[in-house]
């Protein structure tokens, strides 16, 4: 895989920080949604109640995903600042620029990423 230039690491540093802004709007707009809702049985049919209990859920598992998300674009903004930015965690080979420019904040290679979730 190809070393990463540093005219690419800018452009992903300037991914990276749009990406921990926007992640941070989104969490921040669905905090009140992701709220256990108050099912008032007595004007919620039982169909309304159901698909709020579902979209609640979908908002929940977005929520842990950006959670995680906004994490690693994090912590790839620590590495670029330590100059550590582009290899992966585990093998410490490079990550590849391809794959850094589909998801900059990346943390492993995409071998060590496919074993990762095999073994979850
Ligand atoms: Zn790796």
């Amino acid at each position: 895989m190809d070393e990463i230039s540093a005219a690419q690491i800018e452009a992903l540093h300037a991914q990276l920080l749009e990406l921990v802004e926007q992640l941070q709007a989104t969490l921040d707009s669905t905090r009140d949604a992701a709220r256990p809702v108050e099912l008032d049985q007595t004007t919620m049919g039982r169909v309304s109640r159901i698909d709020a209990i579902q979209q609640q859920k979908m908002i929940e598992a977005s929520r842990r995903n950006q959670t995680v998300r906004l994490r690693q674009a994090r912590a790839a903004l620590a590495r670029i600042a330590d100059d550590e930015y582009g290899d992966c965690l585990k093998c410490d080979e490079p990550i590849g620029t391809a794959r850094l420019t589909a998801r900059p904040e990346s943390p492993f290679c995409v071998a060590c990423q496919g074993r990762a979730e095999k073994t979850r």
